[in-house]
């Protein structure tokens, strides 16, 4: 059996698009979330070699500091040509800036290298993990993920980091093009779309209501 989340939860995260989109999934299930930034809790090195391992010492950095459950995402997108690059390196792609424009042309850069044209040699990949952190060390882990092609030029403004090259498989639209309700793609409506509502329904499952 799953521990259950209640009352106050820590998002461990400085990225203001997770925040954003790990608030919207969590405001219908009546837990007050407080972000890392806002409690001024320093950000951890990501010194693990997995999204999972990363995932954790984040959450627990987190529940540790604030005394509070920490739910923490760690997550990206692995482009099958450039055998699963830039996966846990994602961020770092966009530089000290976080410019994602350029992150976005240096996989296509890497896919035109390889003459990548066609959709099925652009395939890729956005993977989350998300992990809740309790104080006493307790830990509960998910994992979602959506296969899609990579487009050029990207496509929208919305969402955020690698969203707007990012076509989703049965999709005429980015993630760049789509609102954060499309984008998450929750029931009913939906059966779940992005790595992160994958991922948080599982976890919505086992931890909430
Ligand atoms: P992390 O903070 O190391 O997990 O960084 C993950 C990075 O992956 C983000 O900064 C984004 O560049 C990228 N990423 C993760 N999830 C998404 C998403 O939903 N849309 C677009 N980019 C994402």
């Amino acid at each position: 059996m799953a521990r259950k989340l209640e009352g106050r939860v820590v998002i461990a995260t400085h990225n203001p698009g997770k925040l954003r989109e790990m608030r919207e999934l969590l405001s219908p299930h009546g837990i007050e979330a407080v972000s890392a930034g806002e409690l001024g809790l320093p950000e951890p090195d990501e010194t693990g070699t997995t999204f999972q391992a990363n995932a954790i010492i984040k959450a627990e950095a987190a529940a540790r500091a604030a005394k509070l459950p920490a739910l923490s995402d760690d997550s990206g997108l692995a482009v099958e040509a450039l055998h699963g690059e830039p996966g846990i390196h994602s961020a770092r792609w966009a530089g000290p800036d976080k410019d994602f424009a350029r992150a976005m042309r240096m996989v296509e850069e890497k896919l035109a290298a390889k003459a990548a044209k066609a959709p099925a040699q652009r395939r890729a990949t956005f993977l989350s993990v998300l992990v809740i952190a309790w104080p006493d060390g307790h830990l509960e882990k998910f994992e979602g993920r959506v296969d899609g092609t990579l487009v050029w030029p990207p496509r929208g403004s919305a969402g955020f980091g690698y969203d707007p090259m990012f076509l989703p498989d049965g999709h005429a639209r980015t993630f760049g093009e789509m609102t954060a309700e499309e984008k998450h793609g929750l029931p009913p409506r939906g059966e779940g779309l992005s790595h992160r509502a994958r991922a948080f329904m599982q976890l919505a499952k086992a931890c909430l209501g």
